[in-house]
């Protein structure tokens, strides 16, 4: 892996697929024996999570489901401050055991917004399963259960995440270069 462009800005690497793989693959065995006899139901958060919601459920080894619903709050490298649904839940989550599946918690803004929608529907039980945790950009307190990697407060690309639409199609994850 080597230094990248995306748009205007470099990136350096940082994650590597395979570092990224083997550790979803602890947190799914975590997710196993945590949900074993239940059937979770994975909410993935489009867009950034839908590689990590996808190799993390390929990982899910009970009866499972998973559907998608897709937030909107970022432009660019800096958080736009509002959040959207623009594709909104259509399964009935009253009784499920639910399990958030997001990209990254950044500001925890997002998930602030979703996770009282989602209690108001009365789930069993509701958690968050993250690929990255950003804890230094925290502006609302959200809880994070099941977290792959903690990363300092950087910008980062790829394996699902975006720079201006750009860059989720990288395999591994780039941090914008200082
Ligand atoms: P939050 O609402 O926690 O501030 O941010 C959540 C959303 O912002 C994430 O789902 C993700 O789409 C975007 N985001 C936050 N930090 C980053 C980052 O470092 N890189 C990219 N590409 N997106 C980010």
């Amino acid at each position: 892996m080597s230094r990248i462009k995306v748009h205007d800005k470099y990136f350096v690497p940082y994650l590597s697929e395979k570092e990224i793989l083997e550790r979803i693959k602890v947190v799914a065995a975590q997710i196993n024996a945590d949900y074993s006899g239940t059937k979770p139901l994975f909410i993935a958060i489009l867009n950034g999570s839908f590689m990590f919601a996808a190799d993390l459920f390929k990982n899910i080894c009970t009866d499972a489901e998973i559907c998608f619903i897709k937030l909107a709050s970022y432009k660019g490298t800096k958080t736009s401050g509002q959040v959207v649904t623009a594709i909104g839940l259509d399964m009935d989550i009253k009784d499920r055991h639910v399990i958030i599946t997001e990209d990254i918690v950044d500001t925890g803004r997002t998930l602030s917004y979703f996770i009282p929608q989602l209690i108001n529907q009365q789930p069993a039980s509701l958690k968050v399963a993250v690929l990255l945790h950003k804890p230094d950009a925290k502006v609302f307190e959200v809880p994070v259960d099941y977290c792959c990697f903690t990363i300092p407060n950087k910008f980062v690309v790829g394996y699902g995440l975006d720079y201006d639409g750009l860059g989720r199609n990288l395999s591994s994850i780039y941090q914008l270069e200082i």
